[in-house]
């Protein structure tokens, strides 16, 4: 039997993968521009961190996790997303004593045990980044400002901010009775997860995608009516400062995270272009999150961006992509001598920063000119006993077929022109 990938995974193959390196190389670059740097944690961690960082009320812990035994009988899970282990070697690494606000970005697999669809895989990958240590609505504008830049570099339109504020435990607490209230009298209607979040986390239902259960929570109290002063402050402090810098908004009461580290800001972006998976890039606050996993109380504020729906959404608004970059040169050869030649030559020319080839798969002359062509190979030259005789090799240009006689040590030159009027050609 032949061996499949597993279901819910895709692989990257050679063209595809340009796309993927445009993409992070852009993401790495712009936050190279806001300070921000790389941080790399394990594939896996040791499932309660997720139970404890994500929250056990949640679709990705009850749901969706990898989880297995280690040899030791250790329980393992495969990073379901990027926050908690950032926050967990935050702390470990003691990084708290450092330089404030610390700022991470990272570019990364995850893994979800969900039902597979068009921009819903089972490993995926996301891009994100993490503040920690900046109270002031200045670092969630930061990085907001951060995604929706990343999305006009790339030259995605048509993306609606949606924000919204879940408040802090300290006004969640009477929202939390006062939803309770609302969903009371329809208990038994709803779906056996709902009820199980019913007491230990009511606010995770109105983010329930039974459309049942939706339509029961219609209606029900909004917590952006139930913030404490100090969070409706700050709601007005994030809008102040999305303006400040020209970002558009919706205010989207609908957004909910609604675990008790969670706090205040919560925001979405969102592409109306691509269907039901609509949902690029979601973020928000974690005020509580650092101490709850055992580090000292330090703000915090990010977001998770799914790399495999920008590339959907960047087709779709017809963004551009990079090109395939040309060969600039296939050195063909004959005999023996020729071919040590060509190896020195191609060797010689890759140092050099150029892509050079030659074959390596025993093709007679005429077999190695396809090659060339298959490979759209800008020029290609030809090295038998005759050229190595006279220390000149024949370069024939593909595009015009124009060919002339060159010295092995003009050919780089005219090689690095030749790139170098088509950079100026393509702008
Ligand atoms: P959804 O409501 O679509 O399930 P989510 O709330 O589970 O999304 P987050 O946990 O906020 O998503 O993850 C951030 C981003 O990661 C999403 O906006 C999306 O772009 C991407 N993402 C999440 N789950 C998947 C998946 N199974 N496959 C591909 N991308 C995903
Ligand atoms: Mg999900």
């Amino acid at each position: 039997m032949l061996i499949k990938a597993p279901k819910g995974t895709k692989d990257i193959l050679p063209g595809q993968s340009r796309k993927w390196q445009y993409v992070e190389d852009k993401f790495r670059d712009l936050c190279r521009r806001y300070g921000i740097e790389e941080i790399r944690t394990p594939v896996f961690e040791h499932t309660e961190l997720f139970q404890r960082g994500v929250g056990d009320t949640t679709d990705i812990v009850q749901k969706e996790m990898y989880i297995f035994e280690d040899h030791a009988g250790r329980s393992i899970a495969l990073k379901p997303e990027g926050t908690a282990g950032v926050v967990r070697s935050y702390i470990e690494n003691k990084m708290y004593a450092d330089v404030r606000p610390a700022k991470f970005c990272y570019v990364i697999p995850c893994f979800r045990y969900e039902k597979p669809q068009a921009g819903r895989l089972r490993e995926f990958h996301q891009l994100g980044v993490e503040i920690f240590g900046a109270e002031d609505m200045a670092a969630d504008a930061e990085v907001i400002s951060l995604a929706m830049d990343f999305f006009e570099e790339l030259g995605v339109g048509e993306l609606e901010l949606r924000i919204n504020s879940i408040g802090c435990p300290e006004c969640r607490a009477e929202y939390r009775k006062a939803l309770q209230d609302f969903l009371r009298p329809h208990y038994e209607e709803f779906c056996d997860t709902c009820k199980s979040r019913f007491d230990r986390n009511p606010m995770r239902i109105l983010d329930c995608k039974n459309p049942h259960c939706g339509e029961l929570s219609a209606g029900a109290p909004r917590m952006i009516d139930y913030l404490c002063d100090d969070c409706r402050t700050a709601f007005e402090e994030l809008k102040e400062n999305l303006s400040a810098l020209g970002i558009g908004y919706t205010v989207d009461p609908g957004i909910v995270r609604g675990l008790d580290y969670y706090t205040k800001t919560a925001f979405e972006i969102v592409t109306n272009t691509i269907g039901a998976q609509g949902t690029v890039c979601g973020g928000g606050r974690y005020d509580h999150l650092v101490e709850e996993l055992g580090g000292p109380a330090t703000a915090g504020i990010g977001f998770g961006l799914g790399i495999e729906r920008l590339l959907i959404v960047m087709e779709a608004s017809g963004a551009p992509m990079p090109e395939e970059e040309g060969v600039d040169l296939f050195v063909a050869f004959m005999g023996e001598e020729g071919k040590k030649r060509a190896q020195a030559l191609v060797h010689d020319l890759r140092k050099k920063g150029m892509r050079a080839m030659l074959d390596v798969a025993a093709r007679n002359i005429k077999g190695q000119f396809k090659y060339a062509d298959r490979i759209g190979a800008r020029f290609t030259a030809v090295i038998g006993d005759d050229e190595i005789a006279r220390g000149e090799i024949t370069l024939k240009d593909m595009r015009t077929s124009e060919q002339r006689q060159i010295s092995l040590g003009e050919l780089a030159d005219v090689l690095t022109a030749a790139k170098k009027d088509k950079t100026v050609q393509g702008e």
